[in-house]
């Protein structure tokens, strides 16, 4: 084989790769309970919060909110104790006061113990990225849902690799990489955006592309926003904890 012609057998065979690794097409129709459930491994055991490296910005350290606001730029008017936030149902979601792009984020949250409901209303609670862009937090330990919305799943659109979920009221860990749409002047899509998580260490979403925003029941296309928007974190009603949350802007 000449030299050439193994280049490209070479090159031709790391995209098939790369293809098959990084899905651009959600496996399933929209929340499909017929999708295959993601297989359940045992994530390590819970450690200490990881500590942010010296370039991050740390949007919640145990003690305040002052990073984060309400929906409609009020004080957020989630309860802090003890070391973590709790979301106070009722109150509405909260969003950074900062605006961020292209991101590394670190997030710990813990689901309610003892756990309460069962199916989607059970611990949900959700990380948007610029707010439209959804990991869905949810208690996936021994409780059933469409895999395209239990946690880790890119809401709607891609299941996580697999179930890596610790039990209720243990802390677990996203650490997300997120790369956002790109529009040009006039709006049009240029690039759509992926996302990358690893969930208690496992990786669960390898480089997947977004439809578009996030939704239920739907799958919208993209329409032109801004480079860079807060991350918020969602309010569905159940008393999620988050704690030692920190970005990486990616875009200097
Ligand atoms: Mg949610």
């Amino acid at each position: 084989m000449s030299r050439c012609t193994l280049t490209i057998a070479l090159t031709t065979a790391m995209m098939a790769i790369e293809m098959a690794s990084a899905q651009s097409t959600p496996p399933c129709t929209q929340h499909a309970r017929d999708c295959p459930a993601p297989p359940i491994i045992d994530a390590s055991p819970p450690g200490a919060p990881v500590p942010p490296p010296s370039d991050a910005i740390v949007l919640f350290d145990g003690k305040s909110l002052s990073e984060w606001r309400s929906g409609d730029g009020s004080p957020a008017r989630w309860v802090v104790r003890s070391g973590y936030m709790e979301v106070a149902a009722g109150t509405g979601g909260i969003a950074t006061v900062r605006q961020f792009g292209d991101v590394q984020l670190h997030v710990e949250w813990a689901s309610p113990n003892p756990p309460k409901g069962t199916d989607q209303d059970r611990g949900n609670s959700g990380v948007f990225l610029m707010g439209r862009y959804e990991v869905q937090v949810l208690d996936s330990y021994g409780n059933l849902t469409y895999p395209d919305g239990q946690a880790g799943a890119v809401y709607g659109q891609y299941p996580p690799l697999v179930n890596a979920s610790r039990a209720p009221g243990v802390w677990q860990a996203y650490d997300i990489v997120f790369h956002r749409p790109r529009f040009d002047a006039d709006g049009s899509l240029l690039r759509p955006a992926t996302l990358t998580v690893f969930h208690n260490g496992v990786l669960i979403q390898d480089g997947v592309t977004l439809t578009g925003p996030t939704a239920h029941q739907a799958r919208p296309a993209y329409t032109s926003h801004p480079n860079r928007l807060p991350i918020s974190l969602q309010d569905h009603a159940h008393p999620v904890r988050f704690r030692n949350i920190w970005v990486r802007q990616l875009e200097r």
